[in-house]
């Protein structure tokens, strides 16, 4: 766990969304290992270098948009992502064994506090990624 200091205290909500504005959601508590992640499902579904992930706890996400919950596609029989059915923003992920949702970063409207202090697959990432943290534990 690691536990951040930023503009955002922890029990204050997080609001996050769609690009549509469809799927929005609302989290609290400490957020968790902000980290990249550049594994092949991770590069493949975002068409970049590496996704953006931050954790909360299971029960302290609430959907609260006009769309309800997102739509899950299992990119793992083990991990299912969460995504806006009418304009595709990927917005989480859950693994089955976990008491964490990840997040992606950047579906949230602040990001003070969540600079990744890790990277994910980071020898999978291309080489012109110059962006340097220490590797941490791979998503399944
Ligand atoms: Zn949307
Ligand atoms: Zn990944």
């Amino acid at each position: 766990m690691f536990e951040l200091t930023g503009s955002t205290s922890a029990s204050e909500p997080r609001a996050g969304g769609c690009q549509c504005g469809d799927i929005l959601y609302e989290v609290t508590g400490i957020p968790d290992d902000p980290h990249l992640c550049s594994c092949e499902h991770c590069t493949l579904l975002s068409g970049g270098p590496a996704m953006t992930w931050v954790g909360f706890r299971k029960e302290a996400l609430t959907w609260t948009g006009p769309g309800g919950r997102p739509v899950w596609y299992a990119s793992w029989p083990t991990l299912h992502r969460g995504f806006c059915p009418r304009c595709g923003s990927h917005l989480v992920s859950l693994a089955e064994d976990s008491e964490m949702i990840m997040v992606t970063t950047f579906s949230l409207k602040e990001q003070g506090g969540l600079e990744p202090v890790g990277h994910s697959y980071r020898q999978a990432a291309v080489p012109w990624m110059s962006v340097t943290l220490a590797p941490c534990p791979p998503c399944p």
